[in-house]
């Protein structure tokens, strides 16, 4: 229904002399045509449709309807919402319907949807459609926070209690039903409190609770009797007639002849019916029910039967089979046994509907609410799963240095070590005196050279030279062994210089050096030697002793090893000694005897 294409709300014509009275009235107001008017006579309305008669409002509602097209959206869905109970009372329940759907449409104020949608479901009850009567009461029960406005949400409540007591959720509608009144007590509104009251006693009555329902029956009637709500007297008189049936008949038979007064007289059909299906119910316990109530029942059958009011239907046929059981006629009494299990069949079924249909209705609200739950459960597993993932790259990189840092601690105590081991290698091979290698070293160095020269048979010579200081023991006597030590040193340096790499020099013992160098010939050996002999141009300090070397050489042969070499260099060597020193001897293997001469 959009507000500029709408049919406007003339819908029922029916009205009696007082609503036309009324209408008179508010006809000066309404074609004064301004805002605050059409409120006025809405609220009028409002107040006629429940506290005298709502065809006298409806009346009222006729008389506005040329001027609500232009009024405001709130005025505007007022005056529908009225129309549409309006509807539903002279049973036109549908259009009703409609009009209330066409209505939440529209952006309307929190206060007015709420008050639509509890109107909504009340009218899909009445129509059996049970899951849109409990969509629009969960949408309601959701908006419910938004407003302060009392009179709408207790109507949620209301409308609430009544459906979840309908579908023996009684603890819950017990509950709403209890806010609803403790909230019309606190707004001092007596009709809410009677209203609030009507809807609170049956479920009550349905949950078992007799003494409660019946307490809250009886307040129910006196507030509505208190405030004129002749209508709802009737449907509280009715009910707590049907509550006191088994145990008290004629207090039920008393309420509940004032019921149908009250219901015909707020013109509401089918409050009246129900109330005339528990008078004669009641008549039926007291034995009252004679042959002249037939009509009566025939009427109450034909009005359950063309509206599929199943539950009702059920009660009469059960109450018609007991009937005609007592005057013995049992075909008939099956007859209506029959048609009692088929309404009452129907009437379960009508039962089971609605509650699945609420069960739907909660079972998707919880669905959705457990999708949400799942959204943000997973949404908390992905966060945990980045943090995780940012943990895992923080391990690894803290693990990837920790293993950097190892390795390169590692390699560093690699390093140390192997330098170490190479200090310690160096420091076995080397004499720490002279700085030349030592005895074992040499031998072991020598003896590879003269595998290779072995091997070798390229020209050139291979020479073991023996060199050892003259007189040495004197110059520890005259000078210190610390001027000794600086001796050796020197003779050792001076010996490397005359005799560089390749050739391997040692110091094989205290003050004897041994030299192991091959040449191409004996006469280049025997030059450095005497090179070595000359005075040193610099290596002599003021004061040195001045020392001499005595030299024993022996020429590789193939076949040698290092120690006959050796002693043969040990005899040279033995040799230029006892020959007065400060000389070098041959031995055989280097050749011709006169060169043993040389000086
Ligand atoms: P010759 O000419 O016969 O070789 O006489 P020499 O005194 O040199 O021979 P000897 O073998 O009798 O004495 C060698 C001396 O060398 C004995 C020892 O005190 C000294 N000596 C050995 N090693 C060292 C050393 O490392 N430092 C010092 N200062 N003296 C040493
Ligand atoms: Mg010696
Ligand atoms: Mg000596």
């Amino acid at each position: 229904m959009r507000r500029t294409n709408r049919s406007g709300g003339s819908v029922s014509r029916v009205a009696g002399g007082l609503a036309l009275m009324l209408g008179l009235l508010h006809w000066s107001i309404v074609t004064a045509d301004e805002p605050q008017d059409v409120r006025a006579a809405l609220d009028r309305a409002v107040e006629v449709s429940y506290q005298d008669h709502w065809r006298n409002a409806q009346a009222l509602l006729d008389d506005l309807a040329p001027l609500i097209d232009q009024a405001e959206l709130r005025e505007y869905a007022d005056f529908h919402l009225l129309e549409a109970r309006h509807l539903a009372l002279a049973d036109r329940s549908r259009e009703g319907l409609d009009r209330a759907m066409s209505l939440l449409e529209l952006d309307l104020p929190t206060g007015q949807r709420l008050r639509a949608l509890q109107f909504a479901a009340n009218i899909s009850v009445l129509l059996r459609r049970y899951e849109a009567a409990f969509e629009f009461l969960g949408e309601g029960l959701q908006l419910d926070p938004q407003t302060d406005d009392t009179g709408p949400r207790i109507a949620t409540f209301n409308m609430a209690a009544y459906m979840f007591g309908r579908v023996g959720e009684h603890q819950a509608g017990i509950e709403f039903g209890e806010l609803a009144l403790a909230l019309a007590q606190e707004s001092g509104d007596l009709n809410q409190a009677c209203v609030a009251r009507q809807r609170l006693a049956p479920v009550y009555k349905w949950a078992g609770e007799s003494v409660q329902a019946e307490q809250v029956y009886r307040r129910g009637i006196a507030d509505c009797q208190a405030v004129g709500n002749t209508l709802f007297v009737g449907v509280l008189q009715h009910g707590l007639a049907d509550l006191l049936r088994p145990q008290r008949p004629g207090e039920a038979l008393v309420l509940a002849d004032e019921a149908i007064a009250a219901l015909v007289d707020s013109v509401y059909p089918l409050g009246e019916f129900e109330a005339r299906m528990v008078r004669a119910e009641v008549l039926h316990d007291l034995g009252l029910l004679g042959q002249e109530e037939e009509p009566e029942l025939a009427e109450l059958a034909a009005y359950f039967g063309e509206r599929e009011l199943w539950d009702q239907q059920a009660r009469l046929e059960w109450l018609q089979a007991r009937q005609a059981e007592q005057r013995a006629e049992f075909e008939t009494a099956l007859v209506h046994l029959r048609a009692y299990l088929q309404a009452r069949e129907s009437f379960l079924g009508r039962d089971r509907a609605m509650r699945l249909a609420y069960l739907q209705v909660e079972f998707e609200s919880r669905s959705q609410q457990q999708e949400i739950e799942l959204l943000r459960e997973t949404a908390r597993v992905a966060q945990l799963e980045a943090e995780a993932a940012a943990q895992q790259r923080r391990v690894r990189t803290f693990a990837l240095l920790s293993l950097g840092l190892t390795l390169a601690l590692a390699l560093v105590l690699l390093f140390r070590v192997v330098r170490s081991r190479l200090r310690f290698r160096d420091l076995s091979r080397q004499d720490r005196l002279s700085g030349l290698v030592n005895h074992s070293w040499f031998f072991e160095q020598g003896q590879r050279v003269l595998q290779t020269a072995d091997r070798d048979d390229s020209s050139g010579v291979v020479v073991m030279v023996l060199a050892d200081i003259d007189h040495f023991k004197q110059v520890n006597d005259i000078h210190g062994h610390r001027v000794g030590d600086e001796v050796i040193g020197r003779t050792a340096r001076r010996l490397r210089e005359v005799f560089p790499e390749p050739a391997l020099v040692g110091r094989i013992g205290g003050e004897e050096f041994a030299i192991l160098v091959r040449m191409s010939d004996l006469d280049q050996v025997l030059a450095r030697i005497e090179q070595f002999r000359q005075a040193d141009p610099d290596g002599v300090r003021a004061g040195d002793p001045d020392v001499t070397l005595s030299f024993g050489l022996a020429c590789f042969r193939a076949g040698d090893d290092l120690e006959t070499l050796r002693d043969r260099a040990d005899q040279a060597l033995y040799q230029a000694k006892r020959d007065g020193r400060d000389c070098y001897r041959l031995d055989a293997s280097c050749g011709a005897p006169a060169r043993a001469a040389l000086q």
